[in-house]
Parts: structure tokens; C-alpha cells; sequence
């Protein structure tokens, strides 16, 4: 029998891409849902080529409603919940992906997860949700991805110390002052990784990193010191793992998020994917690593520290973010402001612990509200 799999947000980058893996394993997984926020014509086609049961649109306007599709934002919800789906992919962007993660783990699905920004802003939520429903998460973030490969099979007490890799982007050897004032163009060049927007400014921020940071802490159950960053250009390594013997295991491989898309759906086990490029070290050339250069990223500071101090911190870290990388493409403000627009709504937030949606919900509002008025003014 073949395993039912949602895809919530199927016209993004992630999205496009599970489906590419899908259509490599259609012995083993049939789509049931499909989910999208605007894009009509995408998911259309998309409905046509793989026939789910499934097929729902956030913002499909009047045109969308009489052609099969259900529109509306409790869609995302519905297909979570879907009985015939055993796996959500959630591909969203965004604190919009954080319902549906959480009823999807409530009906005790495994999630295969995308959508980092809502275990940055509901982590203690979504892993008790996860507990208490029978549903899993399985990331789908490479280096998390990486990290779960090398210690899949050990026990919790054998892990010591996490190093995640990031490449730096596009502005790794500018000077801050360049940096403060990049174009959206420039931020949107990233060196080894093609991914949807604001991903990619997130990459060029470093804040990507320091969400990156809070998912594995909520992942993994690492505390922060135990989570390392370490500037990686190449993209090859996408993790490193270090047990408490001091013995070190990496995961390896050519950027590309089609593996750990694959993995995210079957582990533990491994099936052989014809699709996939293999790799070579030769091809691979030389490995570099260097220290994060603090002044070059201030954001990815303030996100750490938000992480230190926890629950809503961390909430209003990433809606600040949200709001403002939202202007900075929509040009209304310069690149340097991102990070002082975060700096400046954490500057005024009272943290508490972000036990319920009722709790999160209300932090990401506050947060969005006061950096649509930091960021601006
Ligand atoms: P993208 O912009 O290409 O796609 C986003 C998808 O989310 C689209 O299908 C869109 O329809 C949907 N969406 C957006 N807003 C929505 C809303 N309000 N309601 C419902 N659906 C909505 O982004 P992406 O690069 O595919 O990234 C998706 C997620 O995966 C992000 O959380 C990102 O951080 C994470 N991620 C991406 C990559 C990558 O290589 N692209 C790697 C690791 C993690
Ligand atoms: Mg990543």
C-alpha cells in the first residue's frame, strides 16, 4: 500500500521540489493534497498531472471555487487532517504553516517540516502537540536533515554538541556598511542555494541561521551553548554532529534539497532514488570554514539572544523579521534596516513562555505591528 501525502504549499520551491522527488517514487507515495496560497494556474496543473483527492487554494478569488478546488485559508487545515494522508509536507512560508502543523500533529501525522518559522515561534507548543497527538516531525531543512541522518540509531544521552554550516550569501566578503545598503536584486543573488525569497534574504541576513538555531534546539533538545554555526561556503557539509566521545559525523552532499526532502518521508529507513546526483569529492573541490563574522550579520546576534531568553522571544524575533524582510522587497526599506527593526521591537518585548496558541498568536501580532511602525518610522 502506498503512503498518502499532503503537500501544503506544493507551487513554492520546496513544494515544486517534492513533487519532483514524488514522481521518482510513485510505487511507494500517492499525493492526496495539494495546497497553495495564490498561484491558480500552477496548482492547476498540478492537480492535473497528479489527480489528489485534494486540491484547496488560500486566495483563489471567485474564478478557482467552481473548478474542484476549495478555497479559503482553513484549506491548509483540511488537508493536514486528510484521513487518507499519512505525511504532510509543509512547504508553507511563514507563520501561516503553523495551524495546519499543529492539527496535522494533533491527528498524529508525521510532518515532514519546511516551515521553520513556526517551530522558531511556537516550539515548546508544536513539540507538545507532537507528544500529546502521536505525530512526528521530521525535518526537511538540510542541515537538520543532516543532523537527524548522523544520529538516527543513537541514543539522546550519546549526543553532545551540534555544528551547523551556513554559506554566509551573497554578502560574505562586503563590508557591513555595503551590506546595510544592498538591493533587493544583490540580497536575492545567494551563491549555492535557489530557493523562494524570503528564504534567500534570510540566508543574506544570517537570521535564516538563527532560526535554524532554535529549530534544532527544539528538534534535537539541545541546549543553545550545544548548537554551533560555522560559515561554510561550499554548501557540502550540511552538519556536523559531535558525540560525547569527542568522535565527530558530518553528512555530505552536493546542495540540493531533493534528498532531504526523500529522507523526510521515509526515514529511518533509505529507498534508492535514480534521480538523485551523486557525489564527488573530486567535483566537490576545496572545503572551507570560517567563524561567523558577528558585525557582518547583527541580525543573526539578535536572534540568538532572542533564543537565550525564549518562549515569546523568539515569536517576536521572527515576526519582526517577517514584517520586515516583506518591506525590504517590496522596497520599502533599505537592507540595514532589517536588523533594526528586529533589534528595536525586541528592544520593548516582555517575554513569556509561549505555552499556547492563544499566547503565541497574540506575541506575533504585537511584534508585526510594532515593526511595521519601527521599521518605517
Ligand atoms: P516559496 O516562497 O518558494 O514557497 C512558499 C509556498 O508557501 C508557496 O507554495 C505559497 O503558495 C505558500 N504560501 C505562502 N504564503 C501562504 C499563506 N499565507 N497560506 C498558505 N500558503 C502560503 O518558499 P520556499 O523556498 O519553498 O520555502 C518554504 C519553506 O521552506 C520556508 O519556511 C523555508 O524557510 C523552508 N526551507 C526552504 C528551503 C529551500 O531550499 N527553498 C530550504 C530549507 C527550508
Ligand atoms: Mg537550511
Amino acid at each position: 500500500m502506498s503512503v498518502g501525502v499532503a503537500i501544503l504549499g506544493s507551487t513554492g520551491s520546496i513544494g515544486c521540489s517534492a513533487l519532483q522527488v514524488l514522481a521518482r517514487q510513485r510505487e511507494r507515495f500517492r499525493v492526496v493534497a495539494l495546497t497553495a496560497h495564490s498561484n491558480a494556474d500552477l496548482l492547476q496543473r498540478q492537480a492535473t498531472d497528479w489527480a489528489p483527492g485534494y486540491v484547496g487554494i488560500v486566495n483563489g478569488g471567485r474564478r478557482e471555487a467552481g473548478g474542484g478546488m476549495r478555497t479559503g485559508p482553513e484549506c491548509l487545515v483540511e488537508a493536514a487532517t486528510h484521513p487518507d494522508v499519512q505525511i504532510v509536507v509543509n512547504a508553507i512560508v511563514g507563520a501561516a504553516g503553523l495551524e495546519a502543523t499543529l492539527a496535522a500533529l494533533r491527528a498524529g501525522k508525521r510532518v515532514a517540516l519546511a516551515n521553520k518559522e513556526t517551530l522558531v515561534m511556537a516550539g515548546e507548543l508544536v513539540t507538545r502537540t507532537a507528544r500529546e497527538g502521536g505525530g512526528e516531525i521530521v525535518p526537511v531543512d538540510s542541515e537538520h536533515s543532516a543532523v537527524l541522518q548522523c544520529i538516527t540509531g543513537r541514543r539522546a544521552g550519546e549526543l553532545a554538541r551540534l555544528i551547523l554550516t551556513a554559506s554566509g550569501g551573497p554578502f560574505r566578503t562586503w563590508t557591513p556598511e555595503r551590506v546595510a545598503g544592498a538591493t533587493v536584486d544583490e540580497a536575492l543573488r545567494h551563491p549555492t542555494w535557489k530557493m523562494g525569497k524570503k528564504i534567500t534574504v534570510d540566508s543574506a541576513s544570517l537570521v535564516n541561521k538563527a532560526l535554524e538555531v532554535i529549530e534544532a534546539h527544539f528538534l534535537f533538545g539541545l541546549p543553545y551553548e550545544g548548537v554551533d554555526v560555522v560559515v561554510h561556503p561550499q554548501s557540502v557539509v550540511h552538519a556536523f554532529v559531535e558525540f560525547v566521545d569527542g568522535s565527530v559525523l558530518a553528512q555530505v552532499g552536493f546542495p540540493t534539497m531533493e534528498l532531504p526532502i526523500l529522507y523526510a518521508l521515509t526515514h529511518p529507513d533509505r529507498v534508492p532514488d535514480a534521480g538523485a546526483r551523486r557525489f564527488d569529492p573530486v567535483a566537490a573541490g576545496t572545503l572551507t570554514f570560517e567563524p561567523v563574522a558577528a558585525g557582518l550579520y547583527p541580525a543573526y546576534g539578535l536572534g540568538r539572544a532572542a533564543a537565550l531568553v525564549g518562549g515569546t522571544a523568539a515569536t517576536t524575533f521572527n515576526a519582526a523579521n517577517e514584517v520586515a524582510v516583506e518591506l525590504f522587497l517590496e522596497g520599502k526599506i533599505r537592507f540595514g534596516r532589517i536588523a533594526e527593526t528586529i533589534a528595536r521591537v525586541l528592544e520593548g518585548h516582555h517575554a513569556t513562555a509561549a505555552a499556547s496558541l492563544e499566547t503565541v498568536l497574540a506575541a506575533d501580532a504585537d511584534a508585526r505591528r510594532l515593526a511595521r511602525e519601527a521599521a518605517c518610522s
